[in-house]
């Protein structure tokens, strides 16, 4: 006898019946209210990510008698919330990073949405969030950039960032899950992370904060992840440096937030991209499993621009230290450090401050060494639709 069966035949309604009652978040509920004062679009060179938001959210809420609420995209506007509520007294919080390109033929693309949704499901399910089909998120949010499509600038390297958030909303201060929820979705028009010339992207190596630890939630996309770093970020921009690169026991985690890769030359004339493994305490880049998927197709069965068929890039997940970049540095065998991350892409650093002194790598037109150029273009290609590849691109409709 199966156990619906047997609660079926009693009087009493067991918690798994309640749960079964309560609506799923459904992507076919979805009710759109568009705005009658339309916004105007900033000229590309005020388009910094977060500067400004696009006319539209979408916006859903949990709540543990009845499930999801029927999806709403509405005007953009503030979230009204009590200030007992879970995600202001303990942060429960969690978001995505993702964002829609402009094609050729002018339809908005996402690329790799899957693991985006994928990522926030596990960040969710991390926090003790509400439930929910990652799937039904995602269409939601392609039909919100459809609605918001003139807002995705047609300039290469221009993007509209997207923010999925899922914030906990139990209307009391007691210590535990939130068993209420608001997830919503706002937008920004967006341009070149960081506006670097030749000298590359500058970071501060820190190993006191950290900034995840073993055992902690640094592999997760969770909010109480970003703000105790805040601090460390402010005394680097101090020192003059652009992003922390974080330690942890002297070894290399991520830069800001973005996944760190090394560049080796090799005797054989192959060259050796280094990265540090998963192991809870970084966060899984989609970016950073791209890098790794294209560098190991490469020349077998694509060739990255400027990069020699000649020459095989060999991937390695292993951990990495300053003392390995130094050396290697002092060796000549250093030929680029970059980093990987949905808002950069692909970006090069051109130093990193350690116990006081400077590792100068390698000077290159724009920042970012062969590696890291072959990379970040064809990532973008792939991104803005100009080329395909194992359908990473995703076309919104
Ligand atoms: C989001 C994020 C990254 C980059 O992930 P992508 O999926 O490539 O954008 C790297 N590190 C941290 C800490 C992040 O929050």
């Amino acid at each position: 006898m199966r156990v619906d069966e047997i609660s079926n035949g009693s009087a009493v309604t067991s918690k798994a019946d309640r749960k079964a009652q309560l609506a799923p978040l459904d992507a076919s509920k979805l009710r759109i209210t568009l705005t009658d004062a339309l916004r105007v679009v900033p000229p590309p060179e005020e388009q910094v990510v977060g500067k400004s938001y696009t006319d539209h959210m979408l916006i859903v809420s949990y709540d543990p008698q009845t499930g999801w609420s029927d999806p709403e995209i509405k005007p953009y506007g503030p979230l009204s919330i009590d200030p007992a509520c879970s995600v202001l007294q303990y942060g429960t919080s969690c978001f995505e990073g993702m964002k829609a390109y402009l094609g050729p033929d002018g339809k908005a693309r996402l690329f790799r949405p899957d693991e985006n949704m994928a990522r926030l499901k596990r960040s969710a399910e991390r926090l003790a969030l509400p439930p929910f089909d990652e799937q039904e998120v995602l269409k939601l949010v392609k039909k919100l950039i459809t609605v918001e499509t003139r807002w995705i600038p047609a300039l290469r390297g221009y993007s509209l960032y997207i923010r999925p958030t899922i914030i906990g909303t139990r209307p009391s201060i007691g210590v535990c899950a939130s068993d209420h929820a608001i997830l919503y979705v706002i937008l920004s028009p967006t341009g070149p992370y960081f506006r670097t010339g030749s000298e590359g992207i500058s970071l501060l190596a820190l190993g006191d904060p950290v900034r995840s630890w073993p055992g902690g939630t640094g592999g997760h996309k969770v909010a109480p992840n970003y703000s105790p770093g805040f601090k460390s970020l402010e005394y680097a921009k101090e020192l003059g440096y652009q992003q922390v690169l974080w330690l942890i026991g002297g070894k290399i985690t991520e830069a800001g937030v973005m996944n760190f890769f090394a560049v080796l030359e090799r005797e054989d004339g192959d060259l050796d991209v280094i990265t540090p493994p998963l192991n809870g305490t970084i966060l899984p880049g989609v970016t950073r499993a791209s890098v790794i998927a294209l560098a190991a197709a490469h020349p077998s069965r694509i060739i990255l621009p400027g990069i020699p068929n000649t020459v095989c890039l060999h991937v390695h997940e292993r951990e990495l230290t300053m003392s390995n970049l130094t050396l290697w540095s002092a060796q000549g065998r250093l030929l680029e450090v970059f980093v990987s991350g949905t808002a950069a892409v692909v970006g090069g650093i051109g130093r990193i401050g350690f116990e006081g002194e400077d590792l100068l790598l390698h000077p290159y037109k724009d920042g970012r060494g062969p590696v890291a150029r072959a990379l970040f273009e064809y990532i973008t290609d792939i991104q803005e639709g100009r080329t395909e590849w194992e359908n990473w691109g995703v076309v919104c409709e």
